[in-house]
C-alpha cells in the first residue's frame, strides 16, 4: 500500500499536521499527495534539504546531514565529470581506484541511512518559496520525470560540464588519453612525451607546469597561442620544443597528425577545457557567479552559502577549479554549514 506521511501524521497527531500545514507553505492538496508522485523510493514529499548532484560533493554533503539525522532527499542525473577515466587518482584512500566506484561506495554508505531518500532524475527548474505571510521559507524544484519536491535548503552540487576543444579525434580520447589536469593524470605518463594541444591563453600555463612530468612539446596550432618573447624564454628554460604547424586530428592512442601530414607520436596529451555549471537551475534561484580562467562558476561564501540565502553550493560548481578531494571537502563544508542554519536561523 502507498504509505502518506501526511495522512499518517493527521491520524496520530491532527493538531501536528495542521501546524505543520499552516507553517509549511504547502497546500492542503498538495499535503494530501501520495509519496507516488516523488517515486516509490521516496518516502516523505517535504525535505529539511533537498542536495542537487549526487557525486562526490554531493555525497559529502549528504553524509553531513544523514549523521545528524535529517530528513533529506539526493537527486542525481548521474553524469559525473569523469566518467570518461577509467581511474581516479590523488584523493587520499582510493588513488588509482574507478571513478564510479568510488562514487558507488559513497552512495552506499550514505544510504545506510534511514532518513536519506534518493531520486535518479534531473531538476529542471528551482525557485524559492514562501516568503509570503503565514509560510515557512523553502524551495520547490520540479524534475524531468514531472515530480516536485519541497526543501528548507538546497545544496547545488552540480558539478561542471567540459567543453572541449574542436580537435577532430580529441574527445573520444578525453580522459583516456587527453587529460586536462597534470595532477590526476599526469604521474601515470611515467614522465614520457607529453603533447600540450594549443587552444587558448590556459594552454601556455599548461605547457609550463608540465615539463614536472615529462618531455613536453607545444602545439601551438598556428597561432591558436600566439607566444611573445618573454614567453618563449620562460618556455625554453624549462624545456619545452615548440611546434607550429596547425594540427589536423589525434590518431592511435596520442599521436598528433598535423596538418601536413607529418604524425607526432606523444604517450599522453593535455588540452584546456572550457567549463560551465552543470545545470541552469542556481541562476533560475539568482546566485550570483564569479568568473574564473576555465568559465565561471557559483559564488560562495567561507562556509559554502551561495549569495541566496538557504542555497549552498559545493564541488566543481562553486570553485575556480576542482578535483575529487576539493569536492569531497566543500561538500563536507557545505553539509554542516546547511545544517547550522537548520538549527540557528
Ligand atoms: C576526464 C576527467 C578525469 C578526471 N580525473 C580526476 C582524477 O583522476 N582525480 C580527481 O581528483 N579529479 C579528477 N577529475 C575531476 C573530477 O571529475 C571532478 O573534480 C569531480 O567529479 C567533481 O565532483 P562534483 O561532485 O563537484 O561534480 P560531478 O562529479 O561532476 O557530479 C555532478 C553531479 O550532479 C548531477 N547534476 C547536475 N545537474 C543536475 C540536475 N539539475 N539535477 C540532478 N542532477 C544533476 C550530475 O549528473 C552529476 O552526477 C577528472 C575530470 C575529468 C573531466
Amino acid at each position: 500500500m502507498d504509505w502518506n506521511p501526511s495522512v499518517f501524521l493527521r491520524q496520530i497527531d491532527p493538531s501536528a499536521h495542521a501546524r505543520i500545514l499552516a507553517t509549511s507553505g504547502v497546500s492542503p492538496e498538495e499535503m494530501n499527495m501520495s509519496n507516488k508522485d516523488l517515486g516509490a523510493d521516496v518516502p516523505q514529499m517535504f525535505f529539511d534539504v533537498a542536495v542537487v548532484g549526487g557525486s562526490y560533493a554531493g555525497l559529502s554533503a549528504a553524509m553531513q546531514l544523514a549523521r545528524a539525522r535529517r530528513r533529506l532527499l539526493v537527486i542525481d542525473a548521474g553524469q559525473r565529470r569523469n566518467r570518461y577515466a577509467a581511474a581516479s587518482h590523488g584523493f587520499l584512500g582510493q588513488d588509482g581506484r574507478a571513478p564510479a566506484e568510488i562514487a558507488a561506495e559513497g552512495k552506499a554508505q550514505l544510504l545506510a541511512y534511514p532518513t536519506v531518500s534518493w531520486l535518479e532524475d534531473t531538476v529542471l527548474q528551482a525557485e524559492k518559496h514562501g516568503n509570503g505571510a503565514g509560510n515557512a521559507e523553502g524551495f520547490v524544484l520540479r524534475t524531468g520525470q514531472g515530480r516536485s519536491v519541497r526543501a528548507r535548503r538546497l545544496i547545488l552540487a552540480l558539478g561542471v560540464v567540459d567543453q572541449l576543444p574542436s580537435i577532430e579525434g580529441l574527445a573520444p580520447r578525453w580522459g583516456r588519453s587527453v587529460f586536462h589536469c597534470p595532477y590526476c593524470h599526469g604521474y601515470e605518463l611515467g614522465q614520457g612525451r607529453i603533447g600540450v594541444l594549443g587552444v587558448g591563453d590556459l594552454s601556455l600555463h599548461q605547457a609550463l607546469m608540465l615539463p614536472d612530468w615529462g618531455q613536453v612539446t607545444f602545439f601551438t596550432n598556428n597561432g591558436a597561442c600566439a607566444l611573445d618573447d618573454t614567453q618563449r624564454t620562460q618556455l625554453a628554460a624549462r624545456g619545452v620544443t615548440l611546434e607550429p604547424r596547425p594540427i589536423a586530428r589525434i590518431v592511435d592512442q596520442a599521436t598528433v597528425e598535423l596538418a601536413d601530414g607529418t604524425r607526432v607520436e606523444m604517450d599522453g596529451l593535455f588540452t584546456a577545457s572550457q567549463t560551465r555549471v552543470g545545470s541552469p537551475i542556481a541562476e533560475q534561484l539568482g546566485c550570483a557567479f564569479e568568473t574564473g580562467p576555465l568559465g565561471s562558476y557559483i559564488r560562495t561564501d567561507a562556509l559554502k552559502e551561495t549569495t541566496v540565502p538557504g542555497v549552498f553550493a559545493c564541488g566543481d560548481a562553486a570553485r575556480a577549479a576542482g578535483n575529487v578531494a576539493f569536492a569531497v571537502g566543500d561538500g563536507a563544508q557545505a553539509g554542516v554549514a546547511t545544517h547550522q542554519s537548520l538549527m540557528f536561523r
